[in-house]
């Protein structure tokens, strides 16, 4: 078989522990075989970060803009033992953290379905994309605990220095307080992003906060979605079929529940935070959820949802065998070289991306999965078997659909 070309390259992340391992199976058993794989690579691992005083991560952020399409490895976000472990110069931040500073996006977190593994909402039958803002609310918040007998304001002093006073409260006794914020600018982003995501998925996108009780900040939040909607988006989602639906959150909350699914739901930072938390558990597990950045010019990062799977890495340096999901890590790649195929015309490239997932998904249904599956799935015939052995299997099925 002749390999399938590609033209622009994909930005590659690579990352730490059991996914590294992972990600470098992945390319030889599963895509170098059939694509001429091009890719930009970045050793996003934890050694190579503080060797370049994190700079990696930077320049892969910039290298996603400029290229548009990114694939990323889990990384470890290090805390006082990595440092240790690693002998880091610093407590590096988050590469996420600073991948979406750069690129400005919104997290979109889909599961992957199968058949004989049910969700614990057995009505949710497709799959719901929770979309969480990130920026702000709480996350940026402002506190203090306060002591009896003083009064808490809200001050905002504008650029000529006029104030703008609100009581917040007077205390009789001790209590605390909190300020939040958020930009209109931010809000904006947010909403672009999940228009074009909705677009993209050809899928219904849901929005709620809690405008009834918070007539200005949340309330912003509702304008905005609304007024970007009407001005850049209405005419769009007509063509496409698809609807823009606005409700009070508890209300969303209730027939999220009642659904059948098939639709994304767009959250506040701290709604997404707890809602995306709830929805991957009720779907079955975290190694079956995908997870891609999105920016408002378009750029793309696709990643898996879990961690570095550290426990499986341990086991595995040891010598001992490891039955470790790559599903998640697996659609990551063939979300990134599906939307490198359509933004560069190459059918081939798109049609191979549809079969790497169907093969997946089959390799499942047919009853061979990891460990992890192996416990949750209803299917009558199943088999564990090793983290090399799923991909081989995977693979078995791809060589035939291509
Ligand atoms: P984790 O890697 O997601 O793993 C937590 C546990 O969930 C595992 O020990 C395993 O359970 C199960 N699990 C997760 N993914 C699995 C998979 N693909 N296949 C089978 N089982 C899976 O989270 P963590 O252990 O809390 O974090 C490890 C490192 O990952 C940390 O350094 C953290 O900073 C980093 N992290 C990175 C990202 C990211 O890059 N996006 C996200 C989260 C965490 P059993 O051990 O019971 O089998
Ligand atoms: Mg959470």
């Amino acid at each position: 078989m002749e390999k399938i070309q590609m033209n622009t390259p994909l930005v590659e992340m690579d990352g730490d522990e059991m996914t590294r391992i992972i990600w470098q199976l992945i390319k030889d058993i599963l895509i170098k075989p059939y694509v001429a794989l091009k890719t930009e690579y970045y050793d996003l691992g934890l050694v190579h970060r503080n060797e370049t005083d994190d700079q990696v991560t930077v320049d892969s952020a910039e290298a996603t803009k400029k290229y548009g399409v990114a694939v990323k490895c889990a990384t470890i976000t290090p805390n006082a033992a990595r440092v240790s472990e690693y002998d880091l110069k610093e407590m590096w931040k988050s590469p996420n953290g600073t991948i979406r500073a750069i690129l400005d996006g919104t997290v979109f977190r889909t599961p992957i379905l199968v058949k004989g593994i049910v969700p614990y909402i057995p009505s949710w039958t497709k799959p719901i994309t929770i979309a969480r803002h990130a920026y702000g609310d709480i996350y940026k918040n402002v506190e203090m605990q306060v002591p009896a007998g003083g009064k808490a304001e809200l001050v905002y002093t504008d650029k000529d220095g006029n104030e703008t006073r609100e009581t917040i409260h007077e205390f009789k006794g001790s209590g605390v307080i909190q300020g939040v914020h958020n930009r209109d600018e931010s809000i904006s982003s947010f909403a672009r992003a999940c228009f074009n995501f909705a677009l993209d998925m050809k899928q219904d996108i849901w929005f709620a906060t809690k405008d009834t009780i918070s007539k200005k900040y949340d309330h912003r939040f509702k304008d905005i979605f609304a007024e970007i909607f009407e001005n850049e988006y209405k005419a769009k989602f007509e063509e496409a079929g698809i609807e823009y639906f606005y409700t009070l959150i508890d209300d969303a909350v209730a027939r999220v529940i009642r659904s059948e699914g098939g639709y994304i739901w767009a959250c506040k930072n701290y709604d997404g935070d707890v809602m995306s938390d709830m929805v991957a558990t009720a779907y079955g597990s975290l190694a079956m959820m995908t997870s891609v950045l999105v920016s408002p010019d378009g750029v793309y990062e696709y990643e898996a949802a879990h961690g570095t799977v550290q426990r499986h890495y341990y086991k595995h340096l040891k010598g001992e065998s490891t039955s470790t999901n790559s599903v998640a890590t697996i659609f990551a790649w063939s979300g990134a070289l599906r939307k490198r195929g359509e933004l560069d015309g190459l059918s081939e490239l798109v049609r191979y991306a549809d079969a790497l997932e169907k093969a997946t998904i089959k390799t499942i249904e047919d009853g061979i999965m990891t460990g992890d599956l192996y416990l949750m799935s209803k299917l009558e015939k199943k088999e564990k078997v090793d983290t090399e052995g799923f991909l081989r299997a995977i693979d078995e099925r791809l060589k035939v659909m291509l």
